[in-house]
């Protein structure tokens, strides 16, 4: 047996299409698209990449963005005041700062000067809060993305074990967090975690969201486990990997996705809904 392939290509163009379908209607009811603005400074040519595909995306659906490009030597300052004005902006519906800045900047200070309502990322503390608060929110983009997967393909988590390797604040805690939402048990193991394999063996769903390519295998696989891949690595070979080691996992699992093609695009999607989002709160 092996793993049915999650398709993140294609449930992301259907709610792609979802979304320039609506366009028209916006426009005529309230006189333009929305408009997504995003920030990235510096030349890394991963986050160059990223910011291409979600200028594309803005343009496939039908809505407005720009893009400010910034020297690898912007200050702090600068930014902040960047973001300040885009945020008084009334033409501008939602601004992403593209990760890593550069070590001079502190990340935080910049992610919490983006005002909660144009936070199409939901990393602003108050769109953290209500999230774990279990309030209205804007959900962050990956693990929006996960969970719609895990829809797409009838997969309840209701009642499941789900456990989340990494703990970070843009994916491995909110994904949690929405498993716990969907009244999974969850389990959120990370670098300090002793017994890993002992661990994912248990799990019906499988979170991997680590930055490190083949951290998972198919030994540490149950049968029939919906897995999750969420990493993207560059390896030397100059292909994109992900932390699943899928020669090995596929065979063994129930569910996988791809990389790429998996939770890659569903990002990009969650965040042209978020900035529809954002754009209707208005
Ligand atoms: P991060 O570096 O912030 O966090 C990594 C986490 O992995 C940490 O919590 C750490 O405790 C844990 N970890 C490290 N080594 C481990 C080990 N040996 N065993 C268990 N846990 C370990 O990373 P991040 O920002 O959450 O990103 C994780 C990966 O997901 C990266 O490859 C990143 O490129 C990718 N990513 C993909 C998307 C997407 O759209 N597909 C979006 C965001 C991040």
């Amino acid at each position: 047996m092996s793993a049915i392939l999650m398709d993140g290509k294609q449930v992301s163009l259907a709610v792609k299409d979802t979304l320039k379908e609506r366009m028209p209607a916006l426009k005529a009811q309230f006189g333009r698209v929305p408009c997504l603005t995003v920030i990235i400074v510096g030349e890394n040519p991963a986050s160059q990449s990223y910011v291409r595909g979600k200028v594309k995306a803005c343009e496939y659906v039908g809505m407005d963005s720009r893009q400010v490009s910034l020297p690898e030597s912007v200050s702090e300052e600068e930014l902040l005041a960047i973001i300040g004005d885009l945020n008084r902006d009334d033409a501008v519906d939602g601004i992403l700062v593209q990760l890593p800045l550069p070590k001079h900047i502190d990340e935080s200070k910049v992610l919490e000067e983006i005002v909660p309502a144009k936070d199409v990322d939901g990393f602003h503390p108050s769109n953290v809060a209500d999230l774990w608060l279990g309030r209205k929110c804007i959900v962050p983009c990956t693990p929006k993305g996960v969970m719609r997967l895990l829809e797409a393909h009838g997969i309840d988590p209701a009642g499941k074990l789900a456990v989340v390797i990494g703990r970070s604040n843009i994916v491995g805690k909110p994904v949690s967090k929405l498993l716990l939402d969907r009244n999974a048990t969850v389990v959120m193991a990370h670098s300090r975690t002793k017994n890993l394999k002992e661990l994912t063996l248990q799990a019906d769903i499988l979170v991997v969201a680590v930055g490190r390519a083949g951290l998972v295998t198919g030994d540490m696989v149950k049968p029939g486990a919906a897995v999750i891949d969420v990493g993207i690595n560059r390896l030397d070979d100059g292909k994109l990997h992900g932390d699943v080691d899928a020669a090995t996992v596929e065979p063994v699992a129930g569910y996988l996705t791809p990389v790429p093609g998996g939770v890659g695009p569903m990002t990009i999607a969650m965040l042209m809904e978020n900035t529809v989002e954002c754009f209707l709160r208005k």
